[in-house]
């Protein structure tokens, strides 16, 4: 099951240049894996999860377009469909856009898996490799599970 398939990457950091290409790499490779008929914009995600597992996403579109579901957001239910409870990296591959960012749903979706402490990064594609970003600066204010605790 594509998207299901972890790895384990505990001692290398989310931060770690090396990983981040790890990441990112995954991230391309899903990309390949998009089902994108209509728009034709295919774009992967690799998230790692605390533990130091990753998993993979990709866009999935729909006949009826509003059902389309984006990349961040199926390797994030693949991740809390396995258990996962915090995310602490996540990289964005749009082979036709560099530096594509998670639209405002995935945001917000990323938000309820933040690490509880620290930062969730954000890895997008760019010339060089990646640009490294994180989900507070993405998503400023954000309102989540801890509101409502
Ligand atoms: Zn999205």
């Amino acid at each position: 099951m594509r998207g299901g398939s972890s790895e384990s990457n505990e001692g290398v950091g989310a931060g770690s240049p090396t990983h981040g290409l790890f990441l990112m790499g995954q991230a391309r490779e899903a990309a390949a894996a998009a089902y994108v008929p209509y728009s034709r914009f295919p774009v992967g995600a690799a998230l790692q999860t605390a533990s130091g597992d990753v998993f993979t996403g990709a866009n999935v579109e729909n006949a009826s377009y509003g059902l389309t579901v984006c990349a961040e957001r199926t390797a994030v239910f693949a991740a809390a469909l396995a258990g996962h409870r915090e995310i602490v990296a996540i990289a964005v591959a749009a082979p036709r856009a560099l530096r594509a960012s998670p639209c405002g749903a995935c945001r917000q979706v990323l938000n309820e898996f933040a690490p509880v402490e620290g930062e969730m990064t954000v890895l997008l594609e760019s010339e060089d490799g990646y640009q490294t970003t994180t989900l507070s600066a993405l998503l400023p204010m954000a309102f989540g599970p801890r509101d409502l605790a």
